[in-house]
């Protein structure tokens, strides 16, 4: 589904991506870890066409994205993307929030559309919650909202970037039993985290980076059951 070439990305004199290269197969699961500062959010970000490229090249869905292409929109609405903060809308109740895009930017029809939200928040366990403000609802319930919104645009792929890293660690569960239960419907995501346990149960393969460099690509099981670098091992002892 996705294929990345020789991506590299600065910001001026910053390189921020080295020579990137990976694949992620349709409905697979890619968990992106490494330090801070390594240069997993602005892969997310260069992936949804959010940040711009100075070589190499995404293949998706069989469109080749260079460093001079300029129609994202049609790919980024087969893209759906979640932040560690939510952006919902204050002043839209969470179905306004929902159907935003769908009727706007897709103009599909409402109900059809009512009806994917609701049996959607029905998933997430907030079906009551439909008529109620971004701000009477909990960080973990915001999020699982966000996901809600970008799944009713009906996505081929989901990028999630620290989803629970703004959350009271009591909302963290409920946010990754949502991602969780996605990956077992065969979603494609790439998934940065740092709830450890989570990558080792959601991660097909994981991509190690390391001062916008891949230093390790492996399978989920090999990376956590017996990584191949000292990097990945030092990461590994640090997040116990
Ligand atoms: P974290 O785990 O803290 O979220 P990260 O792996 O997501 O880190 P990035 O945010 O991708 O890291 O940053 C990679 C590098 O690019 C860092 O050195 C960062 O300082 C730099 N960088 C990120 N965004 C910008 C920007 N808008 N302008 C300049 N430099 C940036
Ligand atoms: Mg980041």
């Amino acid at each position: 589904l996705l294929a990345v070439n020789h991506l590299s990305k600065n910001y001026g004199e910053k390189q921020a991506l080295k020579d990137i290269n990976f694949t992620v197969d349709k409905g697979s699961v890619t968990v992106l870890l490494g330090p801070s500062g390594s240069g997993k959010s602005t892969l997310i970000r260069t992936l949804n066409g959010l940040e711009d490229f100075q070589a190499g090249q995404i293949e998706f869905d069989g469109q080749v994205i260079d460093s001079k292409f300029k129609a994202w929109l049609p790919i980024r609405q087969k893209i759906g993307m979640v932040f560690q903060s939510y952006e919902l809308f204050p002043n839209l109740t969470v179905l306004d929030n929902i159907l935003l895009g769908p009727l706007k930017v897709q103009k599909r029809n409402r109900d059809e559309v009512v009806k994917q939200a609701t049996d959607l928040l029905e998933t997430v366990d907030l079906a009551d919650y439909k008529d109620t403000y971004p701000r009477q609802l909990s960080g973990g319930q915001k999020q699982r909202i966000a996901i809600v919104r970008a799944l009713t645009l009906n996505p081929e792929f989901m990028l999630f970037d620290e989803v629970t890293a703004s959350l009271d660690p009591e909302m963290v569960r409920g946010v990754l039993e949502v991602i969780l239960g996605l990956a077992k419907q065969d979603m494609t995501m790439i998934v940065v985290t740092h709830e450890m346990n989570f990558a080792k149960q959601i991660a097909d393969k994981v991509l190690f980076l390391e001062n916008g460099s891949i230093v390790e690509e492996s399978s989920g099981s090999q990376f956590f059951d017996n990584p191949q670098t000292d990097r990945a091992k030092e990461f590994l002892e640090s997040m116990d």
